[in-house]
């Protein structure tokens, strides 16, 4: 599982303007909603309306769940706010995957303790919710360390949210719910689905049986679970129903996805992207994060043959050294990783490939840093993702000799990322003077900037009217950084 993701901003100040958020949902703003009533002049009441603040953090799974969350919650009467003082539920969906995520929980949650203590002397309740990986691992040691939690909930339980924050009112107790069930939240969370933005995340798979020696994964999330296709295809029409162009299918493990298909068939990853290619408007698919050992020919094939399928292949490797790649567990090694690439790009040559690296695992020598430099200057990524090896509790790797220092690991990360980023400019020259179709998936900061996707993921920006968000059209691309592109519209379009 890739730690790229999207955190979310601390909120800002008291003096919140606006009624809707950036993703158009209704924020409170007040304790108390006046309106007016038919009689001129009089104004009526309302009683005060809930309000949730959630703070996301890690990858897009858990993106994908929050989401879920805040329409599950938005059916009970929540309004979202971005202001913490206005909250009468506070989630925090949290990661385990680097030490530092975990610790910022617990900084988060001493300031909102801190709320809490001020709500409650004017005489209101706040219910504070540690949600997703953190909470799986640490569960009531959460409690321990923070006693002003009222819920701790393991990512396979949000579908119980509601009657969990019931009991934990009602008890005045903390709750702690991580057991691992049969998982029935997809099929009650995805129901309150309604809103779409133009590039949408479904989660199809959850857990992992890979045992990477240095990964929580298996622990949190548990054994591989694949949902069923019928029940993914369904959720994938209503997102495309609501404005949806493009798919981005989401695992921890995604091509180990093996659902339930019709009269008792298994379905891969390959066979549920050929069923969602079926579906009428739907243009783009993607997904994410992949394993080298369940990239099986079925799936590169789909790559060469269904158009939906975009030319992007995230695919961590970690290392390219056999001996770090045995003791990380990863049951391949560096020609394998090589082999198979040479297979994915003669399905599809433009493919732009992206990966994972840990730098400084324990017992790392020179000669391994060197063999991971060399896989990635034979391999050539569109970008990549680089992390310190850092140890989380629980995993094998922790409990290593060899800790490397972090000196150490600072400077043999910057060699890394330094050829990374070197590929990734050279990737994005390429680029230059190509008119590719681009997604426009929002209005950028300036409102005549629009932001879009280039089918290699790339960001791109372009001057255009707002209403073109949602549409895909052809750019030619006449800037690059190392990060983005700059484009202009077909001169059709921009006529228009
Ligand atoms: S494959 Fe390895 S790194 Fe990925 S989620 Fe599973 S255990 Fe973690």
């Amino acid at each position: 599982m890739t730690a790229a993701g999207r955190g979310m901003r601390w909120p800002r100040p008291l003096s919140l303007a606006g009624f809707k958020s950036s993703s158009g949902r209704t924020l409170v703003t007040n304790d108390a909603v006046k309106m007016h009533t038919e009689l001129p002049g009089a104004t009526r009441t309302l009683p005060p309306q809930k309000s949730f603040y959630l703070k996301t953090f890690g990858c897009q799974m858990n993106v994908y769940d929050s989401e879920r969350m805040m329409e599950a919650l938005a059916s009970q009467g929540y309004a979202e706010t971005e202001n913490l003082e206005l909250a009468d539920l506070v989630i925090l969906n949290t990661c385990h995957i680097r030490e530092k995520a975990a610790e910022k929980v617990y900084s988060d949650l001493g300031r909102i303790r801190d709320i809490k203590i001020a709500r409650q002397a004017n005489g209101r309740d706040t219910i504070i919710t540690v949600a997703g990986c953190v909470a799986q691992a640490e569960g009531a040691e959460i409690v321990r360390r923070q006693p002003a939690v009222d819920l701790v909930i393991g990512p396979q339980s949000y579908h119980r949210l509601g009657e969990l924050m019931t009991r934990a009112k009602q008890e005045r107790k903390a709750i702690i719910e991580t057991e691992f069930t049969e998982n029935a939240k997809f099929e009650v969370l995805a129901k309150a689905r309604k809103r779409s933005t133009p590039s949408a995340f479904l989660t199809v798979q959850e857990g992992c049986d890979k045992f990477c020696t240095f990964c929580v994964v298996p622990y949190t999330r548990g054994q591989e679970f694949s949902r069923p296709t019928a029940e993914i295809v369904a959720e994938a029409r209503k997102l495309v129903d609501a404005g949806a162009s493009e798919i981005t299918l989401l695992g921890q493990n995604v091509n180990a996805y093996h659902g339930a298909g019709d009269s008792g068939s298994t379905v891969s990853l390959a066979g549920l992207v050929r069923a969602l290619a079926k579906i009428d408007g739907l243009a783009r698919i993607r997904y994410m994060t992949s394993h080298p050992r369940d990239m099986d020919d079925d799936l590169i094939a789909a790559h060469a043959e269904i158009p939906q399928l975009m030319p992007y292949l995230h695919l961590p490797v970690q290392s390219g050294s056999d001996r770090m790649l045995e003791a990380m567990n990863r049951k391949h090694s560096a020609a394998e990783y090589l082999a198979l690439i040479a297979r994915v790009r003669a399905a599809r040559p433009d493919i732009a490939l992206s990966s994972d690296f840990i730098v400084g695992f324990p017992g790392e020598t020179e000669e391994d840093i060197a063999q991971t430099l060399d896989l990635i200057r034979k391999t050539g990524f569109a970008q990549s993702f680089s992390f310190k090896y850092s140890p989380r509790p629980g995993t094998p790797a922790a409990g290593l000799g060899q800790q490397i220092p972090d000196g150490v690991k600072n400077e043999r990360l910057q060699r890394v990322q330094g050829l990374l980023e070197e590929q990734q400019m050279g990737f994005n020259a390429g680029s230059l003077g190509q008119t590719m179709a681009v997604l426009i998936e929002r209005v950028g900061r300036d409102t005549t900037q629009l932001v879009g996707r280039t089918p290699y993921l790339q960001l791109i920006h372009v001057t255009g009217p707002a209403s073109l968000v949602g549409q895909i059209v052809d750019v030619t691309v006449t800037g690059f950084r190392q990060m983005s592109l700059t484009g202009q519209l077909s001169t059709d379009i921009a006529a228009a």
